[in-house]
């Protein structure tokens, strides 16, 4: 008798992934000095003499930066800290003119949060911190480098997340709700290509079973979700190969190689700086109010996956209808009150998904920017319904909608699109179309249900195709018995 022996490979692993991710807050001035919290100006206009590092200046804590990491706390169902500070991080580098980055050490604006995944599983989040964004630094391979400071002290929320996560599609879904919820909350923009939301990924891995990590990677410049995931693919096999070889994981700082799509060191933990933390003595503590924790829970939008949930529940709509509504609160407010009109929740999401947004995307422009108000494509969704104009009139009344504010029936009428649905009107013609086609009526009578196509097609001939071909097929199986 032979015990089955496992491979020399055999040992299962299993990932474990924890991620950082930083956010740019939406405030009009930076994090702590008034300068403006802007995008793609000119290189160093939107600098002061605090961010440049200026000797005597000093830092004042926005406000705003506040209330909006109090919002993603809450969205994220944390601990808003009563009583929080502020911290040196110490290191040198040519984009960061203090030579210290004020950031959060021990005591985070928020902590201990949730977020739930589409299966129910809930990522911890360890904690959200405040910060402010280093400068740009631009190597040109040549002799010169440059350092644009517009970016420098625009306030940064880090949020950590526990290591809750076992694979690389898992991280991925982790990330896209986390900026779903992000937009939502309306603290950012959350441009990965603007840099408004930027990830570093930390992989290990270890034998299935075991509870203790692994010795993990981090990885950084990860510009994409795309990238995120090819990237943890990637130090999972890397991880996986290295054990198998019975050597050891090296706990080290990663960059990933878009082109070669590898990942190379950047630095090694032994490499790695010592940040000499301590509390800022420019900064006081500052607490947070029990009352402006209320104020701010006050504004919270229902959050997508319980509106998505809410969505799913109408009549005809599919979880991925309601994953397409959701994608964009505009878009999603936009179905709402079209629906309010329509009463028809699967016709509307339609009109919206298919026919407007492509009117969107030929003329460039988002929902908001469509001009269209949601009540009036409500309406047309109900004359639709209700026969008035046929689908193929619809769209002509969804293109004519744009740059006026006629109603959709006057521009049915102007159009002159409508559909006759009157069944009173329409019996006389399709009594004559029976009579004028003997054959195709015993075609239809022996049981060929698509000779009746022929008929609705001289029906339609018959009125300049203003005849409703439902109504119209509806009338042919009454008269036909
Ligand atoms: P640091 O301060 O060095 O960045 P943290 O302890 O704050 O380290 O962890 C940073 C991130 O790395 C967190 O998201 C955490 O969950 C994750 N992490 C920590 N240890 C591991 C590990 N062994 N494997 C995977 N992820 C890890
Ligand atoms: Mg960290």
């Amino acid at each position: 008798m032979t015990d089955p022996q496992p491979p020399a490979s055999g040992i299962e692993y299993e990932p474990v992934i924890g991620i950082e991710v930083h956010v740019q807050l939406r405030t009009h001035s930076k994090m702590f000095t008034p300068a403006p919290n802007t995008y793609g100006e000119g290189p160093n206009t939107k600098t002061d003499p605090y961010t440049l590092g200026l000797p005597g200046t000093l830092p004042v804590a926005n406000k705003e930066a506040f209330t909006l990491a109090i919002r993603v706390g809450l969205g994220l169902d944390a601990e808003i800290a009563s009583y929080t500070k502020f911290d040196r991080k110490n290191y040198f580098y040519p984009d960061l003119p203090k030579g210290y980055q004020i950031s959060q050490m021990d005591l985070p604006v928020t902590s201990n949060g949730k977020l739930p995944l589409a299966n129910g599983k809930v990522i911890r989040i360890n904690r959200a911190h405040l910060e402010e964004d280093a400068g740009k630094a631009m190597h040109t391979g040549g002799d010169a480098s440059f350092v644009d400071l517009n970016r420098a002290g625009i306030p940064l929320l880090e949020i950590v997340s526990e290591a809750d996560m076992r694979s690389a599609p898992e991280a991925v879904e982790y990330l896209e709700r986390l900026k779903l919820l992000l937009r939502y909350l309306d603290v950012s923009d959350c441009d990965m290509e603007k840099g408004s939301l930027r990830c570093d990924v930390n992989v290990s891995i270890r034998p299935k079973g075991m509870e203790a990590f692994g010795t993990r990677t981090e990885i950084k410049n990860l510009n994409s979700f795309k990238a995120a995931e090819k990237a943890i693919g990637f130090e999972i096999r890397r991880h996986t190969s290295v054990l198998q070889a019975g050597d050891e994981v090296v706990q080290a700082t990663m960059l990933w190689d878009e082109d070669k799509e590898q990942t190379r060191v950047m630095r090694t933990k032994e490499e790695s700086a010592d940040y000499r933390y301590f509390p800022d003595p420019d900064l006081p503590p500052h607490h947070i109010s029990e009352s402006w924790v209320e104020e701010v829970r006050a504004t919270i939008p229902e959050l997508p996956w319980i509106r998505a949930a809410r969505l799913r529940s109408l009549d005809g709509i599919t979880e991925y209808d309601a994953g397409v509504l959701i994608q964009d609160r505009a878009v999603a407010d936009f179905f709402e009150r079209a629906l309010a009109v329509s009463g028809d929740a699967k016709a509307t999401c339609n009109w919206i998904t298919s026919e407007l947004f492509g009117v969107m995307k030929e003329r460039g422009h988002d929902i908001t920017g469509c001009g269209i108000p949601p009540e009036r494509l409500g309406e047309l969704v109900r004359l639709v319904k209700d026969g008035i104009v046929g689908s193929g009139g619809g769209k002509k009344v969804l293109h004519a909608m744009y740059g006026t504010d006629k109603d959709p029936a006057a521009l049915v009428e102007e159009l002159g699109v409508g559909q006759i649905s009157d069944e009173g009107a329409l019996e006389a013609i399709v009594r004559q179309a029976l009579e004028a086609n003997p054959d195709t009526v015993s075609d239809i009578k022996a049981g060929k249900k698509k000779a009746a196509g022929a008929i609705v097609g001289w029906v339609m001939k018959e009125t300049k195709g203003s005849a409703n071909p439902g109504t119209v097929n509806k009338l042919i199986r009454q008269l036909l018995g």
